[in-house]
């Protein structure tokens, strides 16, 4: 027993938590080791003494003797305390306080068991500050991510602005040169006729620069839409590879395909996915030497989708560009590279093939990747891109699906009917109307059409709508763009006339948006011809417009 009570005492003697016994008085009865490091004062300074000035509250709000006064009377347990020993730092403490019943040997009292929060506070302190600190980055975060979102759509807005922008003086440099190539051939001198064919096909290429620029937006935008129909996917790649022949012959490099037998069809947007494996087999000629092989391999995997492989040996891709290789116009190494020729070796481009690509496959549910082992000066150790395919994708089609289909029956065919064949078929030489601000395409078009048809023209919907009353054309071609009037009303307008009510519609635009073509549809269009247009194309197209006219009329 004595043992026991020996253990006891030394415990509470030795124990790290400060513990003092006063008596009711108010005077020190007891005091442990770790209380007399904490007051810094030896036990014999602090017994029989009033614990004084080195103890006060740690909100300095109310005394010491208050609290401590509480404490007796019992109406405090617990208080936080600062204690400033002599010569050593403040500590803040936490006291708690329990009365002990006095008996013959000793006096009534108050146990306090005094416990350092010093170093708990400082931690606390230093979370609260990190705390505060991660708020303001997370703000910072917020607020530049909402700024980069809105430079990000400016930049958009602004690619989508310059690009249709650009498309009308292209129909100009488009319009005129095809007039001179189809037409004064043997009127121009050798040299100065082929500097029109570099015209021509310099105009091309930028027709398809601003389109990948005009694809990107809307990928970007999530504003890619597709046109579905029933694919083929094995005539899919070999359509491609067949479409590049002439440069790869040209480069001696070789294509091997092999397909996995009897692939399910699947549904997917032609166009789209012919400009992936374009993109992708076209990357793979140019970024390879000349003389090797290129290997495409299709197989299903799990039963539900496709895996297509395009295989190179050429230069290869650094481990650490493969990630931004998907990102616009992210070229690796020198952009001043940028070449005209898109199959030369390592021809550069505009660094915008992938990321379409990467937005045409995710949009039909799929994923792409590259594979490569890296670069190595004077070897090629080549790159495979992996693509996967959902055999049946989930995806939100274009809602106006016929629309779509109705367009493309109505695209020119490749075996074109004679036009004096059509001719037969109208009567009068008939009218064209032409409503449109744009007079560089108005006067390519009136070019080309002049000698089949009588030619009006007026440049704001206004003039036009008066024009289209008093002469009652036989074709009305309109812009959407115009100034006052725009094209869509005019078009609703025209169609409440019984002078215009039948008239066939066609929209001028360069815009190529499902949604603009629904637009003109919606207003009460027949057609849509995109700028910038061949004049082969329009021709064909006014045409058939009149020649199904005439059919409609005739089987009326
Ligand atoms: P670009 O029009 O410049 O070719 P892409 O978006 O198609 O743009 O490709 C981005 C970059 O990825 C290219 O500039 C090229 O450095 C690299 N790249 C693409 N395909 C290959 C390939 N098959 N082999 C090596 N590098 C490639």
């Amino acid at each position: 027993m004595y043992q026991d009570l020996l253990l006891l005492a030394r415990t509470i003697e030795y124990t790290p938590i400060g513990i003092v016994v006063i008596r009711t008085d108010g005077k020190v009865h007891y005091v442990n080791h770790f209380a007399e490091q904490m007051f810094n004062r030896s036990r014999d300074a602090m017994l029989g003494k009033i614990i004084d000035h080195s103890i006060s509250d740690f909100k300095g709000q109310v005394t010491w003797e208050e609290i401590w006064t509480a404490m007796l009377q019992g109406e405090l347990t617990e208080a936080s305390v600062v204690i400033e020993p002599e010569g050593k730092d403040a500590i803040v403490c936490k006291v708690q306080a329990f009365y002990i019943e006095g008996n013959e040997s000793f006096p009534d009292s108050l146990a306090l068991i005094i416990r350092d929060m010093t170093e708990d506070m400082r931690i606390t302190e230093q979370i609260e500050k990190k705390n505060l600190e991660m708020a303001k980055m997370n703000s910072e975060l917020i607020r530049s991510n909402a700024e980069l979102k809105r430079v990000s759509e400016m930049k958009s807005n602004f690619l989508s602005i310059a690009s249709h922008e650009l498309k009308t003086p292209l129909t100009s440099i488009k319009g005129y040169s095809d007039i001179i190539i189809d037409n004064m051939k043997d009127k121009l001198d050798g040299g100065i006729y082929r500097m029109i064919e570099s015209i021509n096909r310099a105009a091309d290429r930028l027709h398809k620069v601003v389109n990948s620029i005009l694809d990107v937006t809307r990928i970007e935008q999530k504003r890619l839409r597709l046109k579905p129909e029933v694919l083929d996917m094995s005539m899919l790649i070999n359509d491609c590879i067949e479409e590049l022949a002439q440069f790869s012959l040209k480069r001696n490099i070789t294509f091997t395909c092999s397909i996995q037998d009897s692939l399910p069809s699947f549904y997917g947007d032609k166009m789209r996915m012919q400009q992936v494996f374009t993109n992708l087999f076209s990357n793979a000629l140019k970024y390879s030497p000349d003389g090797s092989i290129v290997d495409v391999r299709v197989t299903i995997e799990n039963g539900d989708r496709f895996h297509i492989i395009v295989k190179d040996t050429g230069i290869g891709i650094d481990k650490s560009e493969q990630k931004n290789i998907f990102d616009p116009f992210y070229e690796i190494g020198n952009a001043n590279r940028h070449s005209t020729g898109y199959t030369n070796f390592m021809g550069g481009g505009t660094g915008l093939g992938l990321s379409i690509v990467k937005g045409i496959v995710e949009r039909h549910g799929g994923r792409i990747w590259v594979i490569s082992e890296g670069v190595k000066p004077d070897s090629f150790l080549g790159s495979e891109f992996h693509i996967t395919i959902p055999v049946q994708a989930e995806i939100h089609w274009d809602d106006d699906e016929t629309k779509a289909l109705y367009i493309e029956r109505l695209e020119p065919h490749t075996d074109h009917t004679e036009e004096s064949e059509l001719m037969a078929h109208i009567d009068i030489k008939p009218i064209i109307l032409f409503i449109d601000s744009d007079r560089e395409a108005v006067e390519i078009a009136r070019m080309v059409l002049e000698n089949a048809f009588d030619i009006l023209v007026a440049e704001t919907g206004e003039a036009g709508l008066t024009l289209a009353l008093k002469h009652r054309p036989s074709i009305i071609l309109l812009d959407s763009y115009l100034p006052g009037l725009d094209g869509y009303r005019l078009c609703r307008i025209l169609r409440t006339q019984d002078e215009t009510r039948e008239t066939p519609i066609a929209f001028f635009s360069a815009g190529t948006q499902n949604d603009e073509i629904q637009k003109c549809f919606a207003s009460g269009a027949d057609d849509f011809i995109v700028k910038p247009f061949s004049g082969r194309e329009l021709v064909d197209k006014i045409w058939r417009i009149l020649m199904k006219k005439k059919e409609e009329e005739t089987f009326k």
